[in-house]
């Protein structure tokens, strides 16, 4: 069902440009929003697009992935084996101020009198730049100019090359760059679920600070998750104007501050430094020590060369990860070719933002570019973030599913308390613990097991790497086999198949339920997979079979139990409607009245109890549907019609996760209507404000469903049984040529989706087999190979 409005800022304001994201005016009313989409970070640290000034709401969001503090999830009533702690991603030290007087008056955003603004989110270089023309009160022109990034190449280092110039007069200027730990919240704790708690009172406690020259060292500890945090910042600055500086420093808070007598057209060229360092172990004085070298580093590089780092890096993303699309029919999809080029690269941007030095942690719902979600990571990162990173950047996938290995002991802790045998994953945690408060829409998908190892899969047959599978992959697969097997049982009455019953599957609004089809398909997934890795270890590495059977005490019939569990696995099948039933429950349901739903009360979840969600048939997200675009060799073409008709109408899209996921699958059975309308709720699901929470942070689930939906979807690209093969369809009226490249088994390939040809070219190994459909072709260096015809036209 599509519902949404389109809420994109006004397009004078916001121009179409292919390689930057532009603000030409200062908008208070967008302030939030621009924060979000104009933000910085390389999967470790983030940094809101706050001006640089500070945002005039005094929240200037600055995070660190997996920095978080605890507390005890109090519930009005107990139950056994509920989740006991919450977590929540901290607002930390803020260090990116910059603040600005011109003869003593400040300059400000919302009042000073602007004669030029440019604020852009510069997706070719990773910074955020801004160029302002502002005229004092007295008549003084000033120019400002700044540059900031968040370094990928230097994992804890940030930096804002910042340049005055008072091209008209001569003024006493004064540059005060701050720090600031324990800001003062505006937010409260409100009725939305999806908002991260609020601590009342300071969460980061005072370790050390101390200032010397230009630079100031603040560390800081949380008192129940115990983290320490260091952040460390260091100045040059570079003018012929005469000046002097201090400093001032408090627990909480370091200033330093330039005084400087500016002379007309005189450049002053402030260079701000910051770095991050966070650990569970190292005391205050170890790490405020390793912020001082990474500091005296990226001081001595200077700005110049972390730039050139940084815009090698992004070089080096986009040659490997660039969706092009060219020749877009403007009164199709009302977005003109340049346009859609941006929000493509903006959300694979976002993607990138989010993940790229996430080691050791995992990539929070949000990114780092708010606190909604509580900076948890959910079933998000497998499903949605996993496939672009596999064929883009396998390095990056590796270490999120390295991540999830080290949560296996958690796991197995967490299936014990609940009886279970192997592993169960939580459904959204920092630590590794279950944080979801609420049990039927969190503990209870059963899911995210199935969904990690659906990701492995992809993962090893993608890259061939066998080593992840045998030093980590086939750990997980032996734990969560076990969980399934203990899960079900053999039901007489449905004729002796296995179910799996109080589960909740992708949709969130049918909670607790049994046979779940998507859970028992993925689960079904799961259980063949570790039954097969298993066997052929046995047969082809003894030494490593042995040492898996040493780890995990595993027996032999119980890979047998497994392979019978997926092979008498239930699913459902409704033989007057020909449909899989979403679970068993599902189609007895009242139906919702969706006529006499106002537009304005969507998201449902925020408007009606949950009780009268739960007793209709309506859906929160793709379910069956997203479960035949996974495993879409087990369903026909004819399936997947009659089942997305059945099931689209009754599909609120109330989660972002939803609309990519229908565009595919519409896409599949040529209802390229649907998939385009689809398509640009997804493409655009932030750059519009879609769901009108931008403001809280950019949804990266959905980002990574735009890259699939353009590589999946319209590309026609399928990965079942360690194949790779092209089905690209398009609408007869559909001019667009689509090009993407992949990495697959270490290779890199480009594929371009012309009008009546598919051109494949390898661009870097030897050689590499495809498949166009299902005709085999063998790729070589330096020739393209072109193949007629494109289904659907
Ligand atoms: C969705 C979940 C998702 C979570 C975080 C929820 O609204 O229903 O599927 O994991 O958001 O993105």
């Amino acid at each position: 069902m599509i519902h949404h409005e389109r809420l994109r800022p006004p397009s004078h304001d916001y121009p179409a440009d292919e390689w930057n994201i532009i603000e030409k005016r200062f908008h208070p009313e967008f302030l939030a929003q621009a924060e979000t989409m104009l933000a910085l970070g390389n999967g470790y640290v983030g940094m809101r697009g706050c001006p640089e000034e500070g945002g005039p709401n005094g929240e200037n969001g600055t995070f660190i992935n997996g920095f978080y503090e605890a507390r005890p999830i109090l519930y009005p009533e107990e139950a056994y084996g509920f989740a006991k702690t919450g977590q929540t991603i901290l607002n930390i030290t803020d260090s990116k101020i910059i603040k600005l007087f011109v003869d003593d008056e400040p300059f400000l955003l919302p009042t000073a009198h602007l004669r030029s603004y440019d604020r852009r989110l510069n997706m070719k270089s990773g910074t955020l730049d801004r160029e302002i023309l502002w005229e004092t009160p007295a008549g003084k022109l000033v120019q400002i100019t700044s540059r900031r990034l968040v370094s990928f190449v230097h994992r804890h280092v940030a930096a804002i090359s910042y340049r005055v110039t008072i091209l008209n007069a001569e003024a006493p200027v004064v540059i005060s760059s701050e720090m600031v730990a324990n800001e003062s919240s505006a937010r409260v704790n409100g009725q939305d679920p999806r908002q991260a708690t609020v601590f009342a009172g300071r969460v980061l406690h005072p370790r050390a600070s101390y200032a010397s020259e230009c630079r100031i060292v603040l560390c800081h500890a949380t008192e129940k998750s115990r983290m320490t945090l260091t952040c460390a910042s260091d100045h040059a600055l570079q003018t012929a104007c005469p000046y002097t500086y201090k400093s001032v420093l408090t627990e909480d808070f370091g200033q330093v501050v330039f005084t400087i007598e500016a002379r007309p057209g005189c450049p002053i060229h402030l260079t701000k430094y910051m770095v991050y360092h966070t650990s569970q172990t190292a005391s205050a004085e170890e790490l405020c020590g390793r912020a001082e070298w990474t500091l005296d580093r990226a001081m001595h590089q200077g700005f110049q060369q972390q730039l050139a780092a940084q815009e090698q890096y992004m070089d080096d993303f986009w040659r490997r990860s660039d969706v092009r699309i060219r020749n877009t029919r403007e009164d199709r999809i009302q977005l003109s070719t340049v346009e859609t080029q941006q929000a493509i690269r903006f959300n694979l941007f976002h993607i990138l933002q989010a993940s790229a030095r996430a080691e050791d942690a995992g990539v929070p719902a949000k990114g780092l570019t708010g606190q909604a979600y509580e900076g948890h990571y959910f079933w998000d990162t497998e499903i949605y973030l996993l496939p672009f990173l596999i064929y883009t950047f396998p390095r990056i996938a590796r270490n999120l599913l390295a991540f999830r290995y080290k949560m296996l002991e958690q796991a197995r802790v967490r299936a014990r308390e609940l009886g279970h045998r192997g592993a169960m994953f939580p459904w959204r945690t920092i630590s590794g613990e279950e944080a979801s408060a609420y049990y039927a829409a969190g503990t209870a998908q059963y899911h995210i097991n199935a969904d990690i190892m659906y990701a492995l899969h992809k993962y090893v047959q993608a890259t061939d790497d066998q080593q992840f599978l045998q030093d980590y992959g086939a750990e997980m697969l032996v734990e969560t086999a076990r969980l399934w097997l203990d899960l079900g049982f053999y039901s007489d009455r449905k004729g002796g198949k296995f179910c799996l019953n109080a589960v909740t599957g992708p949709d969130e609004y049918n909670t607790v339920v049994n046979n779940n089809a998507y859970t028992n398909l993925m689960a079904r997934e799961n259980l063949r997979y570790a039954a097969q890795t298993v066997e052929s270890l046995r047969v082809t590495t003894p030494n490593v079979y042995n040492s898996l059977v040493h780890k995990t005490a595993l027996e032999l019939s119980e890979v047998e139990a497994w392979t019978r569990a997926a092979e008498y696995m239930y699913v459902p099948y409704d033989e007057k409607l020909r449909i899989v039933p979403q679970d068993d429950s599902f189609l007895d349901r009242e139906p919702w009245d969706f006529q006499n739903t106002p537009r304005d009360h969507y998201p449902l979840l925020l408007f009606y109890h949950p009780l009268n969600i739960h007793r209709k048939q309506v859906i929160k997200q793709a379910d069956v549907v997203l479960a035949m675009f996974l495993l879409g060799n087990e369903f026909s073409p004819e399936a997947k019609q009659r089942n997305f008709e059945f099931y689209d109408p009754l599909t609120t899209g109330d989660s972002s996760l939803s609309s990519c996921v229908e565009a595919i699958i519409a896409t599949q059975i040529g209802d390229m209507d649907k998939a385009i309308r689809y398509g640009m709720a997804a493409l655009l699901m932030d750059l519009a404000d879609v769901g009108g929470n931008v403001k809280d942070g950019c949804h990266i689930a959905s980002m990574g469903g735009t890259w699939m939906m353009f590589t999946y979807g319209f590309g026609g690209m399928r990965d079942y049984n360690g194949t790779l093969s092209f089905w690209p369809r398009r609408a007869p009226e559909d001019n667009a040529i689509l090009r993407f490249p992949l990495t697959y088994r270490g290779k890199l390939m480009e594929v371009e989706i012309g009008l009546q040809t598919v051109t494949y070219e390898l661009r870097e190994g030897e050689s590499l087999v495809i498949h166009h459909e299902t005709e085999e072709i063998q790729l070589t260096r330096e020739h393209p190979i072109a193949v007629r015809s494109v289904s659907g036209r």
